[in-house]
């Protein structure tokens, strides 16, 4: 998710997939910048945002009403996946629209595509 683009208004893929990252992106670590304590452990080296490893994933720092105005209450601190997840009007990502069409949103086409 970002700031910009059809994001806010969206909020899909943070409740569609699991976002999972390095341990050493969390407080927990040295320099880490993601709540821990909105985080679960994944794998040996890896952490999760709670909520999105489970069958009908949301992740807890996801606020408001999906298809509707979305928010990331840790918008400035959320781990790498978030940071690097491009929405599909910003460039080429399918996962991106694979998560609209769970929740019955169109697809995006990147800007450049449609200039
Ligand atoms: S699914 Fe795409 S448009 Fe929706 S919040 Fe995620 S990146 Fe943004
Ligand atoms: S941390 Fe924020 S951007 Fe990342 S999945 Fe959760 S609500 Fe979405």
């Amino acid at each position: 998710m970002s700031r910009e683009s059809a994001c806010l208004t969206c909020g899909a893929c943070c409740a569609f997939y699991r976002v999972s990252f390095y341990w050493g992106e969390a407080t927990g670590a040295p320099g880490g910048i993601v709540p821990s304590e909105l985080t679960e452990n994944f794998h040996p080296h890896l952490l999760c945002m709670q909520g999105t490893n489970q069958a009908k994933p949301r992740c807890v720092a996801l606020e408001g009403e999906i298809g509707q105005q979305v928010g990331c209450r840790i918008y400035e601190n959320r781990p790498s996946p978030c940071r690097e997840f491009v929405a599909g009007d910003e460039g080429e990502n399918a996962y991106c629209n694979k998560a609209r069409a769970n929740y019955g949103l169109a697809p995006l086409i990147p800007i450049k595509e449609v200039a």
